[in-house]
């Protein structure tokens, strides 16, 4: 099956669409991203792409901040994203990548007298980590960098050099993950996931302002605790020595879905199993993005006009 992408433009086969090796991006980390999860729903024979408008809104809002122009509307960036996956046909859960980009191919660091480019790209995409059993985490050496180094909102590539050191520092030291503190020591996030604890009965997470990315799986999660399970969610900064007492905690993100966590840095969270309120929201969760859940559907964008073929 030819895969496809969208570039420069139109749809092209995949293997045609490269970038050149000057072009700002690619030297200076100068672009915005999403990652959108398109959730394969067996019985339907569907993919359901999850909150596509919300991270399309993100990617615009983000934008701005590197004064990158995307020349599409909101309505528009859905559009083509069905319009692609519809093209690549494929019969599993996917990821699909749209990247707003600095595209000129000149030398010098800057964000003005740039062109941009926006593409995307889908590939198939299963687990990132071990949602059914769960993972370890450790806190990590790396701290999260602060919105007025590189704003971690605005999903920016080259910031990701800060998530990658932490997730192979923690991968190489034996662990699943890496939790990231803030300049001045406060729980922020893991390297492609926000953090939630659940404490006598509630959820706690970190705020946008201890430099998270204000994920859109972080907003479904506390929708669905809320209304589907009356389970109220505090946002506070959050001490590292909380993480140790925690009842239970779990990672919510696009790759992640919501993953339970069972040890920090060598430390049973509750009693070291999935817990049970983490279970109850993964379970929701999964109804909704893979549109099981009627009540949820205007989150969930059918992909494929037709029954695909299996
Ligand atoms: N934090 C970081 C650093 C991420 O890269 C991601 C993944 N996009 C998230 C959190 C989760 O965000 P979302 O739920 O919108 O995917």
């Amino acid at each position: 099956m030819a895969a496809y992408a969208f570039f420069h433009g139109k749809f092209v086969p995949l293997a045609e669409a490269k970038i050149g090796i000057m072009t700002h991006a690619f030297n200076y980390g100068t672009a915005c991203f999403e990652g959108i999860r398109g959730n394969w729903n067996n019985e339907e024979k569907q993919i359901y792409l999850f909150r596509a408008r919300d991270h399309y809104q993100r990617l615009v809002n983000n934008c701005r901040i590197l004064k990158i122009s995307i020349p599409y509307t909101i309505d528009e960036l859905c559009r083509l994203t069905v319009e692609l996956v519809e093209k690549n046909g494929y019969r599993e859960d996917i990821y699909v990548r749209p990247i707003a980009y600095k595209s000129s191919e000149v030398v010098g660091v800057r964000l003005h007298d740039l062109e941009d480019d926006f593409l995307i790209f889908v590939t198939p995409f299963g687990p990132y980590l071990d949602i059914a059993n769960g993972v370890r985490c450790c806190v990590s050496s790396w701290r999260r960098i602060d919105d007025n180094m590189i704003p971690p909102r605005a999903k920016i590539t080259g910031l990701y050099v800060n998530s990658a050191l932490a997730k192979t520092e923690a991968v190489d030291n034996g662990f699943d993950e890496a939790i990231m503190l803030t300049h001045d020591g406060h729980v922020s996030e893991g390297s492609g996931e926000n953090i939630f604890l659940v404490m006598a009965g509630k959820l706690v997470t970190p705020p946008p302002s201890d430099n998270i990315l204000i994920g859109i799986t972080r907003d479904t999660v506390i929708k669905l605790a809320n209304r589907e399970l009356g389970i109220e969610t505090i946002e506070r900064q959050i001490d590292r020595s909380e993480l140790y007492i925690a009842d239970e905690c779990f990672l919510t993100g696009t790759a992640a879905h919501v993953t339970p966590v069972l040890e920090i840095d060598h430390r049973n969270i509750g009693n070291g199993q999935v817990g049970t309120i983490s279970k109850k929201l993964q379970d929701l969760y999964f109804n909704v993005v893979q549109g099981k859940n009627k009540k949820y559907l205007d989150w969930c964008t059918a992909a494929y006009k037709k029954r695909v073929k299996t």
